[in-house]
């Protein structure tokens, strides 16, 4: 049996069934009620937030024979026609891969055939920023004088990036980030429809890590459903997002602030140990030092995390224990990692310096050697970056390689399997004669990756994008890091005195 993800079997068919952009459905069913339909619409927003999938409902509730509040009815011979794939009213367009002036013209040029079952032909131009200067052009002639019968939607990410002369002749629709507690209730409701288990909590955590986009949440869910066979819980969402355990976290939090440079270093090293990803446990440092000073700082803090309960009350303990500079100054030196990251294969040693650099910041004027310690974390963050590593620029072949991948991803995306894309994200990629060979070292994404339906979906798309050769998934084993904490001692000398 074809596996069907969650994201595409749960797409809403009504604007009822559309979450968190409640302010876009009710301009738009108000005009299908008052038939004040207007030809081009252009709905913004980030991805996964529903622009696509509101604009397919519209495109039907313009031509259904009896629309239900606003929304299609699903049952009209108008409504089944459009159901069909080969329809010719309803036409979408990916402008990422279609982006050609000829591609537009060839679209155009049959506008002014009438529609075959209901009253609108609907275009629905996807990633439209992305098309060409001059197929831009042809679309914008189309869109001075559309025919009667016409209605355009566009769709983009990126707002800032289609021309003026666009966007003045459009409807323009802002889709927000959906709440984490709506996607949280979505979620129940799909778990039950399919009689998964799960835990509150667990729930909450894939919620959130969608950031506001239902569909990167419920293919997170995808993959806590396929790792977690049927009982999703809060360990198991964890080690499918690679992220920390929030208890371990926060006394690892706990450690740099307290300047127990020693104690942090361990709890670095059995995170390292337990296959985390340096830049996730990097960015999460991050997000907890920000939620302590909204602790600290914001009287609705509660409400504006929407954190677990007792995440929440240890947050508060130790947004007791510290003060605002001292907070502020540990999460600068996380989010300054996110940039370096970037440039160095050496994460775990750059994750290091800064945690001890956080732990060492000067709390007074007083302070003695600190300064002396200041100038060795800063020339060994020097060193660091100077240390042989493959860059940042990747060298051509393993460019190429991405760029295969790249291929293969989209057409995953395309086909609703944006979770293998996600699982895959942190492998590396190399292009053999033979193979293209993902390697891959996190437990959860190497189980995913190699069940046997993601395999074949995987295989799919490798020859609907063309690759011409099998991909394989190869376990890698970390690379031993062991020599790093006698470097660090040997660098920092006495003066760290690590207890
Ligand atoms: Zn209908």
């Amino acid at each position: 049996m074809a596996y069907t993800s969650l994201y595409r079997r749960y797409r809403p068919d009504t604007f009822r069934d559309v979450i968190g952009q409640d302010h876009v459905v009710r301009t738009l069913v108000n005009q299908i009620k008052s038939g004040n339909i207007g030809h081009a619409y252009l709905f913004t927003g980030t991805r996964g937030t529903g622009k696509t999938s509101v604009a397919k409902i519209f495109s039907r509730a313009v031509n259904c024979l009896h629309p239900e509040d606003g929304s299609p009815c699903g049952k009209c011979e108008v409504c089944m026609e459009l159901a069909l794939s080969g329809n010719f009213d309803v036409l979408e367009i990916d402008a990422a891969s279609n982006n050609s002036v000829d591609q537009i013209r060839e679209l155009t040029d049959k506008i002014n055939f009438p529609p075959t079952a209901g009253r609108y032909k609907v275009y629905i131009i996807d990633e439209v920023h992305m098309l060409s200067k001059s197929a831009h052009n042809a679309l914008l002639k189309t869109l001075e004088e559309p025919p009667e019968h016409a209605i355009f939607i566009l769709a983009t990410t990126e707002v800032h990036a289609i021309p003026a002369t666009i966007l003045s002749r459009c409807m323009r629709f802002d889709f927000r980030l959906v709440p984490v507690q709506k996607i949280a209730d979505r979620l129940k409701f799909i778990f039950d429809d399919n009689g998964v288990k799960y835990s509150e909590q667990a729930v909450r955590m894939i919620a959130s890590a969608g950031q506001g986009s239902v569909r990167d949440a419920l293919s997170i869910a995808d993959m806590c459903v396929s790792y977690c066979s049927g009982d999703i819980t809060y360990d198991g969402v964890l080690e499918v997002l690679g992220t920390s355990d929030p208890v371990k976290l926060v006394a690892l939090a706990e450690d740099i602030l307290a300047g127990n440079v020693e104690g942090a270093l361990e709890k670095i090293a059995a995170m390292c140990d337990l296959g985390k990803s340096m830049s996730v446990l990097a960015s999460d440092l991050a997000s907890l030092f920000r939620n302590t000073l909204y602790v600290k700082n914001c009287g609705s803090a509660a409400d504006l995390l929407a954190l677990p309960a007792e995440l929440y009350e240890a947050l508060k303990g130790v947004a007791a224990r510290y003060d605002t500079p001292r907070l502020l100054a540990a999460m600068r030196r996380m989010t300054e990692m996110e940039g370096e990251f970037r440039y160095s294969t050496q994460h775990r040693i750059l994750l290091e310096a800064a945690v001890i650099a956080a732990a060492t910041e000067p709390r007074s004027e007083g302070g003695g050697n600190v300064r002396e310690l200041e100038q060795k974390v800063a020339a060994l963050a020097k060193r660091v970056s100077s240390l042989p590593s493959r860059g940042f620029e990747p060298a051509p072949a393993e460019k190429d390689a991405r760029q295969v991948w790249g291929r293969v991803a989209s057409e995953l995306e395309r086909r609703g399997m944006g979770m293998l894309v996600l699982a895959a994200s942190e492998a590396s990629v190399e292009e053999h004669d033979d193979a293209l060979v993902m390697k891959v070292s996190a437990e959860s994404a190497l189980r995913i990756l190699r069940d046997p339906a993601h395999r074949k979906a995987i295989a799919q798309a490798a020859e609907a994008a063309g690759v011409g050769k099998p991909v394989v998934i190869e376990e890698v084993r970390k690379i031993e890091e062991d020599k790093v904490l006698p470097y660090l001692t040997n660098m920092f000398g006495k003066s760290l005195e690590i207890k």
